[in-house]
């Protein structure tokens, strides 16, 4: 009998609190308004076409606008996750499970993230490369209203990045990737060696992550089936991980 994954419980409701924050952040008006000039100046020029929209956007600091505004939503919803992932694991190290009715999502402790060295040092890199496909998907849908003639490139841009459904899948997986690494931390600190991949019984677990489940207990830092250390391995992964017992005699139960 494997301890409960009590980050269960709450991923959801945290991704829903930040994934509002992310869409304001990113449908902010400074960015709405560079897009928009970005835009006219495309159009100026003559070339509304997405790769040349793509280059102008970037070229005119939308990327970096977006990837701003990304890290700094970021920090905090890492540091919501990892603040999920410690008590979800501490528990789960006692074969516990969290009382969760005194916890509100968006008041992560400032100490959260402290010492996830890789999870901050990743922000940057997820940031970019997230703001940069935003730009791409931008340019696209800029150039398909171009082909229509007038276009309203602010109401473009809002409608594109505050997408609920983006910022949900953002703000969800970064959870799962800060909870994840805050657990192993706690594993590492309590000496446990083993731990399971445990998925979400929602009927919605992916054909990898269930492989990753039946394959039983896995050294902690050594890779699942898939080659993951941890999850989240695609976007919305909700699974974990909790300690488990040495498999004897090549038992994988
Ligand atoms: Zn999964």
């Amino acid at each position: 009998m494997s301890p409960a994954w009590s980050g269960h419980d709450v991923d959801t409701e945290a991704a829903a609190y930040w994934a509002k924050r992310i869409a304001a952040a990113l449908a902010a008006a400074a960015i709405v308004q560079a897009v928009a000039a970005a835009y006219r100046s495309a159009q100026a020029s003559g070339s509304t076409d997405q790769a040349s929209l793509a280059a102008i956007l970037a070229a005119q600091g939308v990327t970096t606008l977006i990837a701003a505004a990304l890290l700094q939503q970021l920090a905090q919803v890492h540091a919501e996750g990892a603040a999920i992932g410690r008590e979800a694991a501490e528990a789960a190290v006692t074969g516990g499970s969290v009382d969760w009715s005194d916890w509100q999502p968006g008041d992560p402790p400032a100490d959260a993230v402290a010492g996830l060295v890789a999870l901050e040092m990743g922000e940057r890199a997820a940031a970019q490369a997230m703001a940069q496909s935003r730009v791409n998907a931008l340019a696209r849908k800029l150039a398909a209203a171009s082909q229509n003639g007038q276009v309203d490139a602010a109401g473009i841009a809002r409608d594109e990045l505050s997408d609920p459904g983006d910022a949900h899948q953002v703000a969800l997986t970064e959870i799962v990737l800060a909870s994840s690494a805050a657990a192993i931390a706690v594993y590492q600190r309590h000496g446990v060696q083993w731990h399971r991949w445990v998925t979400e019984r929602d009927g919605k677990v992916c054909a990898i992550c269930r492989a990753n489940a039946k394959a039983g207990p896995v050294r902690v830092g050594m890779p699942f089936p898939s080659g993951d250390l941890m999850p989240p391995i695609h976007p919305n992964d909700r699974c974990g991980t909790v300690p488990a017992h040495m498999p004897q005699g090549g038992s994988r139960g």
